[in-house]
């Protein structure tokens, strides 16, 4: 049977992200909304750690459950590093992904493009049902383009432009966002922990027979 993992988070995207990264191992991935209706964890840590590892280390605690979170944000250059984890409600709670990426574009202005760098930036926490947790991060460096383009993925995606392919997160397909993505490369360093934790699993399940 396989390993089950609870991904704090009730962003479908983000979850489907995580699927696909981690389905070459031995892992039923479950989003926080298919184990229960558990209260939402409130993010008001000041640094994308903090918030990962209070949602990874309440979920599990709640669940007794191995649980993975993930915290994660677009940062500008020109912004002194904002929206960071801030990014989901940037143009206030509940405006959505239209209408913050309607302000980042505001308020970047006319700016030229060498002045228009950012990064994506993304902490998991692996959190144990007994509250032990690992960390892992990744970074994606790109540029804001000056409007919209694409329809894939979500958030700023449409305006995340990747210099090396010239073409936004949302022109990306899945699978190509996959092998480049500030996700992806935090789960890269979670792989070989979340391998010995299944396989720890595997061993304890064969023992029960
Ligand atoms: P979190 O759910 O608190 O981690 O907030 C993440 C927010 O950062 C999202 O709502 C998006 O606005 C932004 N974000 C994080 N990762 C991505 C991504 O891969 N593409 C586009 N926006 C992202």
């Amino acid at each position: 049977m396989a390993f089950r993992l609870v991904v704090a988070s009730r962003n479908t995207h983000k979850i489907r992200e995580i699927k696909e990264l981690t389905a070459h191992l031995n892992l039923e991935v479950v989003g926080v909304a298919d184990v229960g209706d558990l209260p939402p964890v409130e993010e008001d840590g000041d640094t994308f750690q903090a918030n990962a590892r209070k949602k990874a280390v309440e979920t599990a605690g709640l669940l007794g459950a191995w649980v993975l979170a993930d915290d994660s944000g677009l940062e500008v250059d020109a912004l002194g590093g904002a929206p960071g984890v801030h990014s989901a409600r940037f143009a206030g709670e509940g405006q959505g992904d239209e209408a913050n990426n309607r302000l980042l574009l505001k308020k970047l202005g006319d700016l030229p493009l060498e002045q228009r760098g950012a990064q994506f930036r993304c902490v998991m926490a692996l959190a144990s049902p007994e509250g032990e947790v690992e960390f892992s991060e990744g970074v994606c460096r790109g540029v804001i383009g000056f409007a919209p383009r694409g329809s894939n993925g979500f958030g700023y995606d449409p305006l995340f432009v990747v210099p090396e392919l010239g073409r936004t997160f949302a022109e990306l397909s899945p699978q190509e966002k996959n092998q480049i993505s500030h996700r992806s490369r935090a789960i890269q360093g979670m792989l070989e922990i979340l391998q010995k934790v299944t396989a720890e699993a595997e061993g304890r399940s064969l023992k029960r027979g």
